[in-house]
C-alpha cells in the first residue's frame, strides 16, 4: 500500500536542508529527503551548494542561509522548472 503524499516538495527540501546536514532528521524524514534527491536535479545542485557552504564556513546554521538567499534559490528553481517544461 502506497503511503499518501509522502513525496517531499523542493520547498520542503530547502526548509529541511539544515536538519539534514545536522543529522537531526528522523530516519523516515531522511528517507523522504533522499528519495526526492534521487529524481530532482535541482535539489542535488542545491545540496551541493550547501555542502560547499558548509566546507567554507565549517558548519551550517539557519543564520548562514539568509532568507533572501533562500528566496533567490526558490525563484531560480521556479524558472528552471519552467525552462524544463515540467510545469
Ligand atoms: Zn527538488
Amino acid at each position: 500500500m502506497e503511503p499518501i503524499s509522502t513525496e517531499l516538495t523542493c520547498q520542503e527540501l530547502v526548509e529541511l536542508v539544515t536538519e539534514y546536514f545536522e543529522g537531526a532528521m528522523s530516519p523516515a524524514e531522511k528517507a523522504r529527503f533522499e528519495k526526492h534527491l534521487e529524481k530532482c536535479d535541482w535539489c542535488k545542485i542545491y545540496l551541493d551548494q550547501m555542502r560547499l557552504t558548509i566546507r567554507t564556513l565549517g558548519k551550517l546554521t539557519e543564520d548562514s542561509v539568509p532568507p533572501q538567499a533562500k528566496e533567490d534559490l526558490l525563484r531560480v528553481f521556479r524558472d528552471w522548472k519552467r525552462a524544463q517544461g515540467t510545469q
